[in-house]
């Protein structure tokens, strides 16, 4: 699958094309003046999964896209950063809090659309416990909250949002 859409060798400049070099793999943008092949990874991100009394932990976003839909925290990560610490920056900025106990929860695929450009993400999800439970909300948050899983607010279209829910409300039933 091919997400970006690449017109131009970054190398030469001259033309690229959508070609499979090998069968078992996806197409790549590959440049047939010099052979360079424009290889697509995804885009990490992570997610925290913070429940308290079996209930969830949403923000409620404040601008667009998804305004006023609530989100499991999280973002991309940064060059440099581990997802670790991508994690705890992620939950500074939104929330000030510091995490307690962290353990994996499980990797999602999903995708990012921004100026009609498609990008694949690989989301890690975390379980996380917190020292404290007393929020200072960012700047691009409208509010938090705790749901239970059964009684969740609308929750914004990201596919990994959906399909972390839908394993916690599998693993949690
Ligand atoms: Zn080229």
């Amino acid at each position: 699958m091919n997400l970006k859409k690449i017109k131009f060798c970054p190398v030469c400049g001259a033309k690229i094309v959508n070609i499979q070099t090998k069968s078992s793999q996806p197409t790549h943008p590959t440049c047939l003046t010099c052979q360079f092949v424009f290889y697509q990874n995804p885009t990490p991100t992570v997610l925290a999964v913070i429940l308290k009394n079996k209930q969830l932990l949403l923000i409620q976003r404040k601008n667009s896209p998804y305004q006023n839909l609530w989100a499991l925290p999280g973002g991309f990560v940064e060059v440099g950063q581990t997802l670790d610490s991508a994690l705890q920056s992620e939950l500074d900025e939104e929330l000030k809090v510091k995490i307690k106990t962290k353990k994996y929860f499980g990797s999602f695929v999903s995708q990012y659309e921004l100026h009609g450009i498609k990008e694949a993400i690989v989301a890690t999800a975390f379980k996380v416990t917190l020292q404290n439970y007393q929020f200072s909300l960012g700047d691009e948050l409208k509010n938090v909250g705790f749901f239970a899983l059964d009684h969740l607010p609308k929750i914004a279209p990201f596919f990994d949002n959906q399909k972390i829910i839908k394993k916690l409300k599998e693993t949690h039933s």
